[in-house]
């Protein structure tokens, strides 16, 4: 596995393999792996003959009262972990390397960033859609994978890659959870034992909402007992509960299939979820 930081390393990296003609897969990360990440790099390492990661954490996304300077960092485990998933290439930048001084360009996200986490987080979209858009750049992959964890993430290259005509093929894969449903993230990390416990909250209120849907109820119904069960935690705060269409994230019109997203902040750590269900 080699780890290259710069853009000028990584083309030399995968000189050889373009040559070669090998499909590349990719999967852009944050950082701090844990299994979610794993699943993306075991995915891309059963579909193409070279995967490369990138580990940045993009200042570009972050609000600025938001986790930018505690967010968690453990490169050399993740080296390791990366290595044994399979990665053949990590593209580690520093954020000069990525964002040299007079950088200015940025991508606007599509329509789909606006509602949601992009209400919650102003900016963020653009911001992910930014970095997105140069990794897709520099790495050239012919496959690029995506979480279902972060689903209007999704949404937005999605959106991305079809408006600019990007080369690359969006694959997504399932949420991964801990044992008691908690999705796997890296802020996970940030969560007292006390408040990992309430965590699994977000994971139940989703599970409601989709046994109210399985029984007949009407979307709203399903949000109204997402909710309930959200407030019946102590320390616990809603940010919303829904029932979306997974590719505009408004109201969905009851014949496309329904997304059910939840954000709450558990103490001081704000955590997202969804479920994809599958009866309209
Ligand atoms: P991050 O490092 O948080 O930016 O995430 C990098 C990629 O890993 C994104 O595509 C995420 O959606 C994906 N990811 C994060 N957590 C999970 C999870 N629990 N299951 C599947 N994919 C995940």
């Amino acid at each position: 596995m080699k780890v290259v930081r710069t853009e000028g390393a990584l083309r030399d990296a995968l000189t050889p393999h373009r040559r070669a003609d090998h499909s590349i897969g990719f999967v852009p990360t944050m950082g701090a792996l844990h299994e979610g990440h794993l699943s993306l790099l075991r995915a891309a390492r059963l579909e193409c003959d070279v995967v490369v990661v990138s580990i940045f954490v993009n200042p570009l996304q972050f609000g600025p009262r938001e986790d930018l300077a505690a967010y968690p960092r453990s490169e050399e485990r993740d080296l390791h972990l990366a290595e044994g998933a399979g990665t053949d290439i990590v593209f580690a930048p520093t954020t000069e390397e990525m964002y040299p001084a007079g950088t200015s360009t940025m991508v606007t996200a599509a329509d789909v960033a606006l509602p949601l986490e992009g209400e919650a987080r102003p900016g963020h979209f653009d911001g992910v859609a930014t970095v997105v858009a140069k990794l897709f750049n520099q790495v050239q992959p012919h496959k690029a994978y995506f979480g279902q964890k972060d689903a209007q993430q999704v949404a937005v290259i999605q959106a991305m890659v079809r408006d600019l005509s990007i080369p690359v093929e969006v694959v997504v894969c399932p949420t991964v959870r801990e044992p008691d449903g908690l999705a796997m993230s890296s802020r996970n990390a940030y969560l007292s034992s006390e408040e990992r416990e309430r965590a699994t909250v977000l994971w139940r209120a989703l599970e409601a909402g989709h046994a109210a849907l399985s029984e007949g109820a009407a979307q709203e119904v399903a949000e109204k007992v997402m909710e309930d069960v959200v407030e019946s935690e102590t320390g616990v705060v809603l940010g919303y509960a829904r029932a979306v269409d997974p590719t505009t994230f408004g109201p969905s019109d009851g014949t496309s299939p329904i997304l059910l997203v939840i954000a709450a902040r558990v103490g001081s750590t704000r955590l997202i979820d969804n479920l994809p269900v599958s009866e309209a």
